[in-house]
């Protein structure tokens, strides 16, 4: 264990190049740039080093366009001996910038005094990736001989909703022989991810008749219906979501509850553009919709929560004449969570209390990320994020990793390939790990 930690110690220069370089690579999302480049020298380090690479494009996949090619690389370590498969999987894409950076957001700055590297993905998620790959080659050099396959994939559109990246991958079968998946998302490096809530999307209008601002008697105002709408979420929704805990790790706190937001409303005539000078028409709007972004616990079924926002409109249909509605499904992502009993939970926080002498935290992400796609379309549960870096840093200006948060993360992958791969690998679900 010692021999592996060192191993990994040893690769710091090299980590820290890595993870520069891959900040060098502007990957941003939308609308999906480089993303064959990244993937290119993705490839150019691993194939000499004798692993298989593939390099996948999402054809016809949401995004995908010869302009912009949704493009991903799994690169496989198989020494010939028969074993499970433990998958690391990375995003590539980024979010866009945004203002307030004092850095160069695409610099790949290393500080020696803070000893960070700044950049956007720094720690969403490209110092994940970097780590990941700095674990599995120091593991391959301590152990050429080592069981069954490791795989780094780098992919694409996690933040726009992974369909062509993992989804894609899913769909076509590149999680079929996959025992073991490690999503190197920033948690911190003490902390297991078990999965996420449930996300319903939907799009709420309102219908009303167009007529004369001066005679708005002669027409039907439809933001008046929404305003009943959401007042009606007041009384009664918001309380009702208020009382629903869930026994999910879930952090932060708050997020521990369903939550529902509002992420828009439009009524009536449009925003003038720019620079219009003149004043509006006076028009009773005919037309109101909002945009609801409802999060759902895994004590919740989807059907359920979709019927209490049906129930709502049905109260405020009852108490207004010529009230009338539409209710558009959106996007919809069903809870996941994995067992602490399992393989790769387990593994990981002994390797966590190894390497750190601390117990590991087991946390639920509030938000989704691919692990949706690996349980639902994979049909793998065996499935965590675990990665370094702060979560609250991702999307944000100045976001940086740590580099001795990514070896002591990267330490930890590393004991897990051991574990998993070396030890006893035709039992890798064994209990009580030195
Ligand atoms: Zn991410």
């Amino acid at each position: 264990m010692d021999t592996l930690k060192s191993a990994v110690d040893a690769r710091r220069e090299d980590l820290i190049a890595l993870t520069r370089a891959l900040i060098r690579i502007p990957t941003l999302n939308p609308p999906g740039l480089h993303y064959l480049d990244i993937c290119e020298a993705l490839a150019a380090r691993m194939e000499p080093q004798g692993w298989r690479v593939e390099l996948i494009r999402a054809q016809g996949a949401p995004g995908d366009s010869e302009n912009y090619p949704r493009w991903n690389v799994i690169c496989t370590h198989d020494a010939g001996r028969p074993g499970d498969t433990v998958h690391f999987n990375s995003h590539h894409d980024v979010v866009e910038v945004g203002h307030g950076w004092t850095r160069d957001p695409f610099g790949g700055e290393y500080v020696p005094d803070e000893d960070r590297i700044y950049g956007r993905g720094a720690c969403d998620m490209k110092g994940g990736l970097a780590a990941s790959i700095i674990a599995a080659e120091a593991f391959v050099a301590t152990h050429p001989d080592h069981a069954g396959r490791i795989q780094i994939s780098a992919t694409a559109d996690e933040e726009s909703g992974g369909y062509g990246g993992v989804a894609y991958l899913a769909e076509h079968g590149h999680f079929a022989d996959v025992q073991h998946v490690i999503i190197p998302e920033p948690l911190h490096k003490d902390r297991i991810c078990l999965g996420h809530r449930g996300v319903w999307w939907a799009e709420i209008e309102t219908r009303g008749r167009i007529a004369h601002g001066s005679m708005p008697f002669l027409g039907d105002c439809a933001v008046r219906h929404m305003g009943a709408v959401i007042d009606e979420m007041e009384r009664t929704l918001y309380p009702l979501l208020a009382g629903k805990q869930t026994a999910m790790p879930v952090i932060p706190d708050g997020a521990r509850n369903s939550t529902l937001n509002i992420n828009s409303i439009h009524g009536g005539a449009r925003e003038p553009e720019e620079g219009y000078t003149g004043l509006p028409a006076p028009c009773v709007p005919d037309r109101c919709r909002i945009v609801i972004d409802r999060r759902f616990l895994i004590e919740e079924q989807l059907d359920e929560v979709k019927a209490e926002v049906a129930a709502l409109m049905e109260r405020v249909r009852a108490q207004r004449a010529s009230f009338s509605y539409e209710i558009r499904d959106l996007f919809e992502v069903i809870p996941s969570m994995t067992d602490r009993d399992a393989p790769v939970v387990r593994t990981t926080a002994a390797a966590i209390e190894r390497v750190l002498g601390i117990e590991a935290g087991y946390v639920v992400s509030p938000g989704t990320y691919d692990q949706k796609h690996i349980d639902r379309i994979g049909k793998l549960k065996n499935c965590i994020a675990y990665g370094p870096g702060v979560l609250n840093l991702a999307h944000q200006p100045d976001e940086w990793i740590g580099v001795r948060d990514m070896l002591d993360s990267a330490q930890v992958m590393a004991l897990v390939l051991a574990d998993l791969l070396v030890t006893n690998p035709d039992s890798p679900a064994r209990p009580g790990m030195a």
